[in-house]
């Protein structure tokens, strides 16, 4: 009989987390700095709206202060940007995020680059991804340091492990693998162009799957004992929420796993409140 793999509680991680957010937060309302959190969204992209949405109950549930910005789609670049600047200057707000993707005439590149990086809570802008790089964290970007703070409150050491990333993108894929090799991991990068994936990820101790594809990783490429963390947010042909494991097949061979719903996914907007309380602690001790 096999044994099943620890659910990696993400729902429960994050409500931890989010009580610490809001003792933080009361706190700086104490001394005068409530927490500020300003989100744009550009356009009216359903899943995005419900991202906000999530968002603003988020903070409102921390006592971080939201200000809500909803543009028509036909906004131009120069609006965008000088929307951004005025938030940058507005001394009452720690933290900007701008939700992406945005309408295609708009340019993302620019915009993440306009963002003041002390604002920068999504930890997008160049200064906060080559910060990483070099170890000295200001902000991080939410998907992957939630991840790490599931992997520190569960017990599971990285130092010596190996650790296979599936995925390279900018916000989960490359930003895992740095923090993975931060924390001492030896780590290895997959992409669509990998030979003899399941090889690769046979090897690991520690595999995250951040790919988008259901059902990808199934339990012929997992060690017995590894830890799975799937990052993947996709539909199943029924329509229903799934990552990127074979969840069942999957569970009986892993050591930990994170489930989807309810793994990873709660992390992000936690993390994303932790980071606002970053920015808001920078900028009162800025303007004391
Ligand atoms: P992305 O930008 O589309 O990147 C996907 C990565 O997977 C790419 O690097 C791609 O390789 C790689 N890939 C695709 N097919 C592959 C294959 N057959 N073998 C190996 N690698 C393959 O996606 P993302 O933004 O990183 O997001 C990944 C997933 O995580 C999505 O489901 C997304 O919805 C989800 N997500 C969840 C959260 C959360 O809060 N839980 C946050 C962000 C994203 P190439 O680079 O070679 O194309």
């Amino acid at each position: 009989m096999s044994i099943l793999a620890i659910r990696i509680d993400g729902k429960a991680v994050s409500a931890a987390v989010r009580e610490e957010v809001k003792q933080q937060a009361a706190a700086l309302t104490a001394q005068g700095h409530q927490p500020a959190l300003a989100v744009i969204l550009v356009g009216e992209d359903p899943a995005s709206q419900v991202y906000v949405r999530n968002k603003h109950k988020a903070c409102a549930e921390c006592g971080i202060r939201s200000l809500q910005y909803e543009l028509p789609a036909s906004t131009t670049q120069q609006e965008l940007l000088t929307l951004i600047q005025t938030l940058n200057e507005d001394d009452t707000v720690d933290g900007i995020l701008c939700q992406l993707p945005l309408p295609r005439h708009l340019d993302e590149q620019a915009v993440i680059l306009a963002i003041d990086p002390k604002k920068d809570v999504d930890a997008f802008h160049p200064v906060n991804a080559g910060r990483i790089m070099s170890g000295d964290y200001g902000f991080l970007p939410c998907t992957p340091a939630g991840i790490m703070e599931m992997l520190r409150r569960y017990d599971i050491a990285i130092p010596g492990k190996r650790c296979v990333v599936i995925g390279r993108s900018n916000i989960v894929g490359k930003p895992m693998a740095m923090l993975l090799i931060n924390a001492g991991g030896t780590v290895t990068v997959c992409n669509s162009k990998t030979r003899d994936l399941p090889a690769v990820t046979r090897e690991a101790d520690i595999l995250v799957a951040a790919v988008g594809k259901p059902h990808f990783v199934t339990a012929d490429m997992v060690k017995e004992g590894a830890v799975v963390i799937d990052v993947g947010i996709n539909r199943n042909t029924e329509g229903k929420l799934c990552g990127d494991v074979a969840f069942d097949e999957v569970s009986e061979k892993a050591s930990y796993i994170t489930p989807v719903p309810g793994g990873v996914g709660p992390m992000t907007i936690t993390m994303l409140l932790q980071n606002t309380i970053t920015a808001a602690k920078i900028h009162k001790e800025e303007n004391e």
